[in-house]
């Protein structure tokens, strides 16, 4: 069974992903995680993304393991955890033009499917309701007012040790709001069929069971 759920940078996704896929026994699968490591590849070999021939080569030799320790999610690439380097600055200011590629888009896809057609999932991103899963058994779009989503990525940073004014952050999720939802391939989107949560308002504990009651009371 997949649970889909996507939605914007900051909207509240990642952990209320992480708890419902706790909750239900279920793998949690964070497909941002996987586009951030190749774009952390891709920086650090100094690959344009818009050069095919050197994308391909790249996406051949990668190989991405993922994991759940903690609550967080680990990544590795080839072998080496970037579990935080994957959430600096420079990956976080680059993902929107890496993910954008379709070469980049299906190679993520395939691991996807794959990994979501091993075992039960909750699986977070953009397009996973609209494109890699469109037959999810759930679907979920999860959306929030600026303000909460740039307070909490503030929150999230100050745990890193790094003070963003929350006009900057704003700013920051406009414009990755901007090209996630105008790429031609896979933009985020809601699918028609998706139950849309506004989490501005709502606790983490609020949100998760939401989605944990749509479940349970369809199942
Ligand atoms: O969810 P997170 O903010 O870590 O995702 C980082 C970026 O990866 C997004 O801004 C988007 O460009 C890309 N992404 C994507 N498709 C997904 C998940 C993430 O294009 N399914």
């Amino acid at each position: 069974m997949i649970i889909a759920i996507d939605g914007p940078a900051a909207s509240g996704k990642s952990t209320t992903a992480r708890l419902v896929a706790e909750r239900l026994s279920f793998t949690y699968l964070d497909t941002g995680a996987m586009y951030r490591a190749v774009t952390l590849a891709a920086i650090e070999q100094n690959i344009d993304p818009s050069d095919q021939k050197s994308l391909k080569d790249l996406l051949e030799d990668i190989d991405l393991d993922l994991s759940t320790r903690n609550r967080e999610t680990q990544i590795s690439l080839n072998d080496r955890d970037v579990s935080e380097l994957i959430r600096s600055i420079e990956v976080t200011a680059n993902v929107s033009a890496v993910s954008a590629e379709p070469l980049v888009r299906e190679a993520m896809v395939v691991m996807q499917r794959m990994i979501g057609n091993r075992q039960d999932c909750v699986i977070e991103g953009r397009d996973i309701g609209t494109v890699v899963f469109p037959a999810a058994e759930f679907k979920f779009f999860i959306v929030a007012d600026y303000a909460a989503r740039a307070h909490r990525r503030q929150l999230d940073l100050e745990r890193l040790g790094e003070q963003r004014s929350l006009n900057d952050l704003i700013n920051d999720l406009k414009i990755r709001d901007q090209k996630d939802s105008s790429r031609t391939h896979s933009p985020l989107r809601k699918a028609a069929d998706a139950i849309e949560i506004d989490t501005s308002n709502l606790t983490i504990e609020q949100q998760v069971t939401l989605i944990v009651d749509q479940v349970k009371s369809r199942l």
